[in-house]
């Protein structure tokens, strides 16, 4: 494939860019992640709660692409974490896949008023040792829930997908998964569309590379060093977003773009997230 792979904690490759089926309808999926597998993606991300893991388990099984050249990954949804609640939400997931293991299995929020997380990456760890996860990880985790969970759990989270764009650089996160070996998985890359594909700065760089908004967008992440899960149902859009490794951004696009940040969030809080 013409995406790079990079090597996880736990020597698993992975696909540095991926592609996210997040609001997509279940009877789309299959449609839009075959269209994906066709452009070259060979990463895919789904959750439980986007209610499409039937959809995009069917596109992987009509592909005929060998199963170990493909990365699947999904997320256990809020309400089903605890220890017995995990292992069967698990496994209805793997079902709804239609996949005997998943690639990468993500704590979707940490849920902090619950105070259960730990005991559901302890769940997470057997699934690992069973072989049915061959990496395991966290998203929206904030430096301080990571930083119980590598003090009361034995397996390093390979990843943390969190949300991450030039207005939201989480420079916090970044600096302390890098300190322990975590790679940090953008959400939301391309800051979902709004607003932040018409930045004049990310515009200008845009022309001066002859590229789109939304490629100069992922080669910053990927020059970065982060994991993108870009989301289309757009043909074009697709085969665009996988377009983005023969340009390179300069020292004064990579200056210009880190001067957008704004700390500015689309999405939920982690730390109250959840209940
Ligand atoms: P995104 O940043 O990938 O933006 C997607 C939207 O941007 C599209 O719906 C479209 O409107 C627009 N777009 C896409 N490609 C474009 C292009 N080339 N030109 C112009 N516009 C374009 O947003 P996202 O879907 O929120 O995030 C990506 C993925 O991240 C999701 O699908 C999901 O898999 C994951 N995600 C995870 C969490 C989490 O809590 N872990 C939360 C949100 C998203």
């Amino acid at each position: 494939s013409k995406v790079p792979s990079i090597t996880l904690n736990n020597g698993v490759s992975m696909p540095q860019l991926g592609f996210g089926v997040w609001q997509v309808p279940d009877d789309e999926a299959a449609k839009a992640v075959g269209t994906a597998l066709e452009a070259g993606y060979r990463s895919i991300d789904t959750a439980a709660i986007y209610e499409n893991e039937k959809g995009t388990g069917q596109a992987i099984a009509a592909s005929g692409i060998a199963r170990d050249e493909l990365f699947v990954t999904t997320k256990l949804w809020n309400s089903e974490q605890g220890h017995d609640a995990t292992l069967r939400a698990f496994d209805e997931s793997l079902g709804r896949l239609g996949l005997d293991y998943v690639d990468l299995y993500l704590i979707h929020w940490p849920v902090p008023s619950k105070d259960l997380y730990t005991e559901t990456y302890k769940a997470f760890e057997k699934i690992h040792a069973d072989g049915r996860a061959k990496a395991i990880g966290v998203s929206n985790f904030l430096p301080g829930h990571l930083e119980r969970l590598l003090a009361e759990t034995s397996v390093v989270p390979v990843l943390n997908q969190i949300e991450l764009h030039p207005q939201l650089q989480q420079a916090e996160s970044r600096a302390f998964h890098a300190r322990h070996d975590i790679r940090t998985e953008a959400w939301s890359p391309l800051g979902q569309g709004r607003g932040l594909l018409e930045v004049p700065t990310i515009v200008a760089i845009a022309r001066k590379h002859d590229r789109t908004p939304a490629q100069v967008v992922l080669r910053w992440h990927l020059q970065l060093g982060n994991i993108v899960i870009p989301k289309s149902v757009t043909p074009s859009r697709i085969q665009e977003n996988i377009d983005v490794f023969d340009f390179e951004l300069d020292a004064d696009d990579l200056a210009a773009l880190a001067a957008l940040d704004e700390g500015k969030r689309l999405g939920p809080d982690p730390a109250v997230f959840g209940g």
